[in-house]
């Protein structure tokens, strides 16, 4: 038999999505794939079930059904800071994933280069290989996950393609400020780089911490490739419904590189999620209102246990340092922590390009009570894994 790909050697499985398996293989809390337990909002479920006896059973428009374009044009315009053209500037994807790996390849020929912050999203190291592009990884510095202005131009100095930009920020939680997105902007404008963003958290920043959206910044629509997706908005990961926005230029690639890879979005889930975008500012708040209740739940059961941990600004995930524990490999303490301690997280070596392995990462994108479980258990942590 011959080989299979080479393109595919350079990677494993997600661990993220692998920890979800594990988690469920010891019946542990899954505080591993974010994603949450309670209920998309009613008016959307309400309208799926409407949806199903409704003539939205074929394919829609490959790049998005135009009611779905125009409903997420008239939510995103505001925010964004322009009037978006639903027909020219938007493309709709299953998930933020094909979004993300869509822009890769609307930019990237293989062997150049794209910046990568490290920690990272493990799906951008995928991403870059998949499309034959290369990492320059830039690191961000815990506690505040800063970046050197120095090291950032240095890698732009190698004249990269592109930088990818995850904010509000998966794992470490960080939400860049004006400040620093000024910086990258200015060094993509020097360089002439795109800007690849996932703003997948874009609407769950905690207080005083504001989401500034990146093609917002002066100069910066021309170069930017917004990706982001209705997942965590609207509690419906399972959904897979994503979207690119961007100048007409860039998506008429991205058009045709979506086309190819999956022809389109689910058609009934596009039409039924339209409620949950024409909600007004009040869902938003609620939103943020839930999640900092979460997140200050979850990080003060931790403090209770005395586990030290980074403080979110942003995004739904808590790192966790685990250096008393005294363990060489993340990944078997994550699995160690499913097994006997019955919490599902997923070890911090996935996120990170320099060789961390004192960090898991939990995320609290769960009812309380699944939350106060997750504790619960954690509270015997010491006993059954020292
Ligand atoms: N973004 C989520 C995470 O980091 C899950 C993403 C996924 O598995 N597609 O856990």
């Amino acid at each position: 038999m011959q080989k299979l790909s080479d393109r595919t050697a350079g990677f494993t499985d997600s661990v993220i999505r692998r920890m979800t398996r594990i988690s469920n293989q010891y019946g542990a809390v899954n505080l591993s794939q974010g994603f949450p337990d309670f209920e998309p909002p009613k008016e959307i479920l309400d309208r799926l079930e409407q949806v199903a006896h409704e003539d939205f059973h074929q394919y829609s428009i490959t790049w998005g059904a135009q009611n779905f374009r125009e409903a997420l044009a008239a939510k995103q315009s505001p925010l964004m800071g322009r009037k978006i053209d639903p027909s020219s500037e938007i493309v709709v994807t299953c998930g933020s994933t094909e979004a993300m790996m869509a822009a890769m390849m609307t930019v990237a020929n293989p062997g150049d280069k794209v910046i990568v912050f490290s920690p990272f999203y493990e799906n951008y190291g995928a991403d870059t290989i998949l499309s034959g592009a290369e990492p320059i990884y830039v690191p961000l510095y815990p506690p505040t996950f800063q970046f050197n202005p120095d090291e950032l131009e240095a890698a732009f100095k190698q004249k990269p393609k592109a930088l990818i930009l995850c904010n509000p920020s998966n794992p470490c939680g960080k939400v860049f400020t004006y400040e620093e997105l000024s910086i990258i902007a200015d060094l993509a404008k020097k360089y002439d780089a795109y800007v690849i963003t996932d703003e997948v958290y874009e609407h769950i920043v905690y207080a005083p911490h504001k989401h500034v959206y990146f093609s917002s910044l002066p100069g910066m629509w021309e170069r930017t490739i917004s990706c982001s997706s209705l997942s965590k908005t609207y509690s419906i990961t399972g959904w897979r419904l994503g979207y690119i926005i961007a100048p007409p230029e860039i998506i008429e690639v991205a058009k045709k590189v979506h086309d190819f890879l999956t022809v389109g979005a689910a058609a009934p889930l596009q039409e039924a999620v339209i409620p949950g975008l024409q909600f007004g500012q009040s869902y938003y708040d609620d939103l943020q209102t839930k999640y900092t209740h979460k997140k200050d739940l979850f990080l003060k059961g931790l403090d209770d246990i005395g586990l030290v941990h980074t403080n979110p600004e942003g995004a739904y995930y808590v790192l966790l340092d685990i250096s008393e524990f005294g363990y060489e490999s993340d990944l078997k303490f994550c699995e160690d922590l499913a097994r006997e301690v019955g919490v599902g997280a997923v070890p911090g070596s996935s996120f990170f390009r320099e060789p961390v392995n004192h960090l898991i990462r939990f995320h609290f994108a769960k009812k309380d009570e699944t939350l106060q479980e997750a504790l619960n258990r954690l509270a015997d942590i010491r006993k059954k894994l020292k």
